[in-house]
């Protein structure tokens, strides 16, 4: 039997209304050596949709999962000095509000390389990890933290609560947006969190994209975009409700959601504030995101037409950390090695490699300057404070950055 036209909604029984196509794009962290690269014809259509049922933000195709998480998964948590710094507060804050009763557990999914959990380890807190990417889990179970190499589910909340007993606190950082059969990790939480448990979870939020236009937060992994409405939906079919909602500043604005059984807590005066604020943002209504569209359009002709201008009047661009988001942006807007020479980045591992898709090349740090380009576009446009206090020389000597979002602009 064929499927109807347009896709289920991954949260509801909605059909999702497309929105807007940022054409066929690659595995957004596939940055390997020119030869490997150009072989490698994968491609998907990064298009995005959204359900009027529900209000979930979510893709419409995405890769298999084999293709994304696999044994060679490049990005390390502890490589991030500002990452490591938030988790640590994000820690310290589920130790402080969340953790009640004697000898608490913390599981975390998709926990990396132990970053956040090795803070719950030096306080003795009993800990428990999940994580599918083999090379980054044994990074975590080399430092003595309990890591189960799987995707989480009801199975593994099962086989967890087995050995460990039930949970305090579920966690995750920046997964559960790349979870697509999310339903299935809602029942593993409902097995795993004892009755007063908490789950809290930060995510890339769809307010800041809607406000930022900041496209980027769409690529491969990223297949939902939570807001609190549709947070909410998932979790209720599950037995849970918001709580708290707190915002952060990581990843160019994400939202910090904690749930908990329905009824077992007071929720906090920021969760009415911010469902307010998304009905006065239209955040669930896909007429306004046809929009969002249109701006994301305007603002790739902004960015072609200003590197092609730069490029006639014979000036040297780079581009500034080759992040797994910068491949939406080089893809959609077609800019390839003849309008931005390479991009410089800190991670070894993505050094000799060059732009999934787009084949720019990607240099260490020391390449960048001195001597520097003229301009650099600002990929890490997320870390931009951290970026512009080390790199203050580059705009002493008259060098340029160029920005994206809200706007394309040249700043100095
Ligand atoms: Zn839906």
């Amino acid at each position: 039997m064929s499927e109807p036209a347009g896709h289920r909604c991954r949260i509801c029984t909605g059909t999702p209304v497309p929105v807007h196509s940022f054409g066929m794009q690659p595995i957004a962290n596939a940055f390997r050596p020119a030869a490997v690269s150009a072989a490698d014809t994968y491609r998907f259509e990064l298009a995005v949709s959204v359900c009027p049922q529900c209000g979930t933000v979510q893709l419409i195709d995405q890769p298999d999962r084999e293709q994304m998480f696999h044994g060679e998964y490049a990005f390390f948590t502890g490589t991030s000095r500002a990452m490591t710094e938030h988790f640590a507060r994000f820690a310290a804050w589920v130790r402080d509000e969340h953790l009640r009763g004697d000898d608490p557990l913390v599981v975390e999914i998709g926990s990396n390389d132990g970053t956040l959990l090795a803070n719950f380890q030096q306080w003795n807190i009993r800990h428990v990890g999940v994580e599918p990417s083999a090379n980054v889990a044994r990074a975590a179970q080399a430092r003595g933290i309990p890591t189960e190499v799987r995707f989480f589910d009801a199975d593994a909340a099962r086989a967890i609560v087995a050995t460990h007993g039930q949970a305090s606190a579920f966690i995750a950082a920046n997964v559960m947006c790349h979870i697509p059969y999310l339903h299935s990790v809602v029942e593993g939480i409902d097995l795993l969190l004892g009755e007063d448990g908490i789950v809290a979870f930060e995510d890339p939020y769809a307010g800041d994209v809607l406000a930022k236009g900041s496209y980027d937060q769409f690529y491969d992994e990223h297949v939902f975009l939570f807001s609190l409405h549709s947070v909410a939906a998932v979790f209720a079919r599950h037995g849970f409700e918001l709580v708290d909602v707190q915002p952060q500043m990581t990843h160019g604005g994400s939202m910090r959601y904690v749930l908990a059984r329905t009824g077992k807590r007071t929720p906090t005066a920021a969760v009415r504030e911010y469902l307010d604020r998304e009905v006065a943002q239209r955040i669930t209504d896909p007429a306004r995101w046809k929009e969002f569209g249109r701006r994301c359009e305007a603002s790739k002709q902004a960015l072609v037409s200003l590197l092609r201008d730069l490029k006639a009047a014979g000036k040297t661009v780079a581009g500034y950390a080759a992040t797994s988001k910068s491949t939406t942006i080089l893809n959609y807007c077609g800019i390839g090695p003849d309008l931005i020479a390479f991009i410089s980045d800190t991670t070894p591992i993505k050094h000799g490699t060059v732009t999934p898709g787009t084949g720019i090349p990607v240099v260490p740090r020391a390449a960048f300057g001195p001597p520097y380009p003229d301009y650099a576009v600002l990929f890490g446009w997320n870390h931009e404070t951290e970026i512009r206090a080390k790199e203050q020389e580059f705009v002493a000597g008259g060098g340029r950055w160029i920005r994206f979002f809200p706007d394309v602009e040249i700043v100095s």
